[in-house]
């Protein structure tokens, strides 16, 4: 289906809110040049606060994957001669383009992913900061000397880009989740193939435009838009693929590990999370509420690092549930471009039934409404009301379930020992939180909490220095950090032998 269907309301494109109009892209970028959908046919992407048809992209399929790899495979040999510091120049001028053009940019991702646009501003500044870091870890990409064992030899180990890279991002940080995969790919040497999820494509778009100005040469970085288990199955079972990044829920990451199999690939997996929010009765009161407020309803609770379940000490819980419902109820919900909103649209009407039958569940089950609770119809048909359950208990679904909602469930617990061994209760790993003031309880929790990140009296961590990424079926893999480019290198092992003979 091209140009608008007629049973949308909305007339505007999504250009008409950008002051650089051509970046806004409906086409796919395959090996440096703009395809449009050649007849193969159009997804719609729409605004999730208000389903205003924004545009379309093509929806592309196996034969224009091949494309794009064969591209990538051609373009890898001169990418990988490079020297680091032509590769960091590039990065970095990308890098500077995103943030000249940061308003635009962050504009877009709010109207095809609904978030607050104060939030897209703030990741638009985080997906320019991993072009730019791993433009800097490529000059630091070292290798190492072994002392030998071996009789007249030398031994040396070095870094090697892997090959032709893809990327599978989802739509809740339309930009970020693919700077930091395509960062790191180009950074190491190797081309990348993003195919971003249904829902953002036109961020992903934009960037393309920006690398092409930035000076980023052709068949390098790839956004292939269509069917994602026709693209997928064409990347995962490709031998010129050498390595697949995801992020995204465990179900789909499971599928492509396994997909993944067959050519032995290397993989990276940002899953799903299920965050723990503890809470003891020694904590900064204050600090904590507000933090709590932060892990909870960022991205308007979509979000893998999100607060799933809320463990306050019960000598503070009446009063900690008191005043964390009470500062939810004034979290504004408004469009996305209001620059007061703090929550958006949610994405979808799964997402939407997803927390009423979190909420309804954890009702029927004795847990009680501290605040929300249902849509706002009077804002949209995607709006729910930040919620706040108490007195959760384990059988509930939204103690079982990542909620991606703005639905907060709180229960009461008392000794160390017990909330330790529930926040661990469970197939994931990601993200955890504590706050506490007692320092050795900081360190002996966060070390005993088997999460690959720990926020300690503090909602936020993340930023492009540290290694994203989560224990059991929350992945595999860092992304971001020293240890980012890693995933993206093999070891190469070279012996010289023969010498002083
Ligand atoms: P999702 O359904 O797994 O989708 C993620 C991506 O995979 C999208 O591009 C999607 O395409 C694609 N996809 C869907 N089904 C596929 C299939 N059968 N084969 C290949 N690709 C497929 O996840 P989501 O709902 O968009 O995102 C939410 C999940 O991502 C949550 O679980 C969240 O915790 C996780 N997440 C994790 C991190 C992290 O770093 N650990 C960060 C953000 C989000 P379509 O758009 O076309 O469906």
């Amino acid at each position: 289906m091209n140009g608008q269907p007629a049973h949308k309301k909305t007339v505007r494109t999504a250009a008409e809110y950008l002051k650089r109009k051509d970046l806004f892209r409906k086409d796919a970028y395959l090996n440096g040049e703009w395809f449009a959908d050649e007849g193969r046919g159009t997804i719609e992407v729409t605004n999730p606060a208000d389903d205003a048809f924004l545009g379309t992209v093509p929806d592309f399929g196996a034969e224009d994957t091949e494309y794009a790899i064969a591209a990538a495979e051609r373009a890898f040999p001169a990418w990988a001669a490079t020297l680091a510091q032509e590769r960091a120049a590039i990065l970095r001028r990308w890098a500077d383009l995103m943030r000249t053009h940061k308003e635009d940019l962050a504009v877009l991702m709010t109207l095809e992913q609904g978030k607050p646009v104060s939030e897209s501003r703030g990741e638009i500044e985080y997906a320019a900061s991993f072009l730019e870091w791993f433009g800097e870890e490529a000059k630091r990409a070292y290798g190492d000397t072994i002392p030998s064992h071996l009789p007249h030899s030398k031994l040396f180990v070095s870094r090697q880009p892997v090959g032709v890279c893809a990327a599978i991002t989802p739509w809740n940080f339309p930009s970020a989740m693919i700077t930091r995969k395509a960062g790191a790919a180009l950074a190491a040497g190797c081309p990348v193939i993003v195919r971003p999820a249904s829902e953002t494509p036109f961020s992903a778009l934009a960037l393309a435009v920006l690398a092409e100005e930035a000076g980023l040469p052709a068949g390098l970085f790839n956004v292939i838009t269509g069917d994602a288990k026709i693209i997928a199955a064409t990347l995962t079972g490709s031998n010129v693929v050498r390595k697949i990044s995801f992020t995204g829920s465990t179900e789909v990451g499971r599928l492509l590990l396994a997909q993944s199999a067959h050519s032995v690939k290397k993989v990276s997996m940002e899953l799903g999370g299920h965050a723990p929010f503890i809470v003891f009765d020694d904590a900064d009161f204050d600090k904590a509420v507000a933090g709590g407020i932060g892990a909870k309803f960022a991205t308007s609770g979509q979000d893998c690092l999100a607060a799933n379940r809320m463990y306050i000490h019960e000598k503070i819980y009446d009063a900690y549930a008191e005043k964390f419902a009470r500062e939810t109820a004034k979290l504004k919900v408004a469009h996305g471009l209001d620059e007061e909103a703090v929550i958006g649209p949610l994405m979808s009407e799964a997402a939407l039934r997803k927390s009423e039958a979190h909420v309804r569940d954890a009702l029927e089950k004795g847990a009680t409404l501290l605040a929300g609770g249902q849509r706002m119809p009077e804002l949209g048909s995607t709006f729910f009301a930040p919620t706040v359950l108490g007195d959760v208990t384990p059988d509930m679904l939204i103690w079982q379930e990542e909620t991606f909602g703005p639905v907060a469930a709180l229960t009461r617990f008392a000794e160390e020992d017990e909330v330790v061994a529930s926040a661990n209760d469970t197939i994931y790993g990601l993200a955890a939180y504590l706050y506490s003031r007692d320092v050795g309880r900081c360190m002996r929790v966060s070390d005993a909490l088997e999460y690959g990140m720990v926020g300690v009296n503090t909602p936020k961590f993340t930023g492009a220095a540290i290694p994203f990424g989560g224990f059991k079926q929350s992945g595999l893999g860092r992304e971001g950090s020293k240890y980012g480019l890693d995933d993206y290198t093999e070891l190469k092992y070279v012996c010289f032998g023969g010498i002083d003979e």
